[in-house]
C-alpha cells in the first residue's frame, strides 16, 4: 500500500500543481456528471497516484456490476484534475494535483452529511474499503462531508 502525504505536504510529495499528469484508462465507461450523455474511458491523474487508482478501479469493476455502479452513482465522473483553491480557502484543493476524484456530485453535495449523501449508504461500504486499502482518504468517511470525494492523502 502506498504511504500518501498529509495534505500540507502535497506539494513536496507531488510537485507543482497541474503537472506530472498521465491518463488513467478505466475498466468501465463513466458518464460525465455534468453532461450525462457523454461518456469517458479515461481521465487525467497524477503519475504517482495512477497505479494505485488503477488498482482501485479494477477492484471496483469486480465488486460491482454495471447496474450496481449506476445505482450507487460511481459510474458518474465528477472530476479529478482541476487547478483551483479549496472551497472557502486559500490553499490549493487536492484536485489541483490530480490526486482527488469526485463521484456523483449531485447526490453527494459538498455540505451533505451521511443522512443525505448517497455514498454514505451501506452498499458503498466495499467501494470505500477498496480506496482505504490503498491508503486514500474519503472526506465523507473521515469528516462526514463531501461524500463525492476521495484523495490520495492521509488527510489533514
Ligand atoms: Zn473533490
Amino acid at each position: 500500500m502506498p504511504v500518501w502525504p498529509r495534505q500540507p505536504q502535497a506539494r513536496v510529495y507531488f510537485g507543482a500543481v497541474g503537472k506530472n499528469q498521465t491518463m488513467l484508462v478505466l475498466p468501465f465507461k463513466m458518464k460525465l456528471a455534468w453532461d450525462k450523455r457523454r461518456t469517458i474511458e479515461k481521465f487525467s491523474i497524477h503519475e504517482k497516484a495512477h497505479d494505485s487508482a488503477a488498482r482501485c478501479f479494477a477492484r471496483i469493476a469486480d465488486a460491482y456490476d454495471d447496474k450496481q455502479r449506476a445505482e450507487l452513482g460511481i459510474d458518474l465522473f465528477g472530476g479529478c484534475l482541476n487547478v483551483r483553491p479549496m472551497r472557502g480557502g486559500s490553499e490549493y484543493s487536492m484536485h489541483a494535483w490530480g490526486i482527488a476524484i469526485d463521484f456523483d456530485p449531485e447526490r453527494n453535495q459538498l455540505k451533505w452529511d451521511k443522512r443525505r449523501a448517497r455514498l454514505a449508504r451501506p452498499d458503498a461500504e466495499t467501494f470505500w474499503t477498496i480506496w482505504e486499502d490503498e491508503g486514500w482518504t474519503s472526506l465523507g468517511r473521515t469528516r462526514d462531508f463531501d461524500w463525492m470525494h476521495v484523495e490520495a492523502t492521509r488527510g489533514r
